[in-house]
């Protein structure tokens, strides 16, 4: 990294850091629309050599012991701690985010490496396990073993914590890896490469190659010497990921879009769940895959709801990260404003009712600023109900009974989380049973614990991230059958 307002990021393959040999791309400030830096593409070759590279270091990472490779993990970690206000500083730069949330992909990211250390160390334990049959004459046991080097391909939104979901479980494994962070927010995931440095890891365990997803993510997806790609993105990609990852049949793991629901029933804490609906659309300026972004209430309660919402609504304050009282930030690209704003001329066309906000923000000279948008009474056709728009753009729709909340919160082809905001247990567990999602939430927050698990149903993606369910996504089951 340079200094202030120029930073040249390179690509990090086998320990050393090097020039790109393809084109230099600009990374852009969403507040100022002027470049921060820079970073020099990994062409295909380039991206032969990383691969290369991990492919020369999995055999000594994967002859480690958990606990040997735990002790490396934790020093990734603390490195990350001892750079923690530089990284800040650059989320900030790079992705427009308000201090709270810059922070929070960070510490995110490391809470993630730490449990994934655990995770390594018990995993010596119960590597190797007796099955229970009883057949005279023969015994097995299985045995975990690393899939092997693994390429990671990476979205803009949570730069660091989505690179830590996938890398916590590939090192704890035995795995060696090759990050392709996002064009767009490529700064504190190349930091990874540094880390990897001070931590002392063995060259061509861990490696980064920056680039547009045309070139070297395409070059990621179709290398045959991987074993598995791990993806994070929209689920358009990762269907071309997915065709790209058959080269080589390798193992892959899809994050993509989501349309998530929050169901709100008459019996339901009003203001938590106005809160609740707001801060899930609002957070990170509506950029999340768990965006809380198709709001179902209970008819007879809509118009107190709609009040509140208000209310919420008008709490927020759009401003560049370091500005006062700020809440939420510009959105991180020229092309994610184009495309959120392009929902709104939509919702114009299609005559949405449009409650407040529903056009880019006036005040600022320059910027990627959106004012946040609450539609009501969206038709089911609309586009903005059942799009993924990744943007602050709320669509309420009404229910009458709670079947037909059920069927219209499923009625979408993602299936990512969902949140359940009632007083009532019972209809608690009947809603969370029939919901198709990944993670339920019910009366709290949209949060992802590295202990819980992430990831969707349907077109949200395929496998799991976190939990063991994500270290099991980097190990290949191997049964030994003996003759007894
Ligand atoms: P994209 O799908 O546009 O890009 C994701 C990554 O794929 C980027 O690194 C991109 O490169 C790369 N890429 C693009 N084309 C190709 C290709 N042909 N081959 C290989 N790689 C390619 O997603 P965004 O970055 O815009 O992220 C937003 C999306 O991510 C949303 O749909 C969101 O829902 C989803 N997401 C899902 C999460 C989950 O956990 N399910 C979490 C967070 C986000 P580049 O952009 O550098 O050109």
């Amino acid at each position: 990294m340079g200094a202030d307002n120029v930073i040249i990021e390179k690509n990090f393959i086998n320990g050393a850091w090097e020039e790109g040999s393809g084109e230099t791309i600009a990374v852009i400030n969403p507040v100022t629309e002027k470049p921060i830096g820079q970073v020099g593409e990994a062409s295909a070759a380039d991206v032969d050599r990383a691969v290369a590279a991990a492919n020369a270091a999995f055999p000594a990472w994967s002859a480690l012991t958990g606990a040997e490779r735990a002790g490396y993990m934790r020093k990734l970690s603390a490195a990350i701690r001892a750079h923690m206000d530089d990284l800040v500083a650059l989320q900030k730069l790079n992705c427009g985010k308000p201090p709270a949330e810059a922070e929070a992909d960070i510490t995110g990211s490391l809470e993630c490496i730490d449990y994934f250390a655990d995770q390594a160390e018990a995993l010596d334990a119960r590597r190797q396990q007796t099955i229970d049959y009883d057949i005279p004459g023969m015994t097995s046991v299985t045995r975990l073993e690393p899939m092997g080097p693994a390429g990671f391909i990476l979205p803009w939104n949570f730069p660091m914590k989505i690179c830590a979901w996938k890398l916590g479980p590939a090192l704890a494994a035995g795995c060696t890896v090759v990050i392709k962070p996002s064009e767009i927010a490529p700064f504190t995931d190349t930091f990874w490469g540094m880390a990897a440095q001070e931590a002392g890891l063995p060259p061509g365990v861990l490696n980064v190659v920056n680039g547009r997803g045309a070139v070297t993510g395409a070059a990621l997806a179709e290398h045959p010497d991987l074993r598995k790609i791990a993806f994070t993105g929209s689920t358009r990609t990762g269907k071309a990921v997915m065709k790209a990852a058959t080269n080589g049949v390798k193992n892959i793991g899809l994050e993509l879009g989501g349309k998530s629901p929050i169901l709100v029933f008459e019996d339901a804490d009003l203001d938590l769940a106005a809160r609740l609906a707001a801060e899930g659309v609002f957070y990170n300026a509506g950029q999340c895959c768990n965006a809380t972004c198709r709001l179902l209430v209970q008819e007879n309660i809509k118009d107190k709801l709609t009040e509140k919402l208000l209310e919420e609504f008008e709490k927020v304050v759009l401003g560049a990260p370091d500005a006062p009282g700020v809440t939420m930030g510009p959105l991180a690209s020229k092309a994610q404003y184009d495309k959120v704003t392009g929902y709104l001329d939509i919702a114009r066309e299609e005559g949405l009712n449009c409650l407040t906000g529903g056009r880019p923000a006036a005040q600022f000279n320059s910027g990627y600023f959106v004012e946040p948008a609450l539609y009501t009474d969206v038709p089911k056709d609309s586009r903005l109900w059942n799009e993924e728009i990744f943007g602050p753009v709320l669509c309420l729709r009404t229910f009458a009974d709670e079947a037909e909340a059920i069927r219209e919160a499923n009625d979408t082809e993602y299936g990512l989380a969902a949140t359940i905001v009632t007083e009532d247990d019972d209809r608690v567990a009947r809603v969370a049973a029939q919901l198709d999602a990944g993670h339920i939430y019910t009366n709290t927050s949209v949060a992802i614990p590295p202990q819980t698990s992430w990831g969707g149903f349907k077109q949200s993606g395929i496998g799991r991230e976190l939990g063991p369910w994500g270290l099991a996504g980097f190990l290949e089951v191997k049964t030994v059958t003996l003759r007894a």
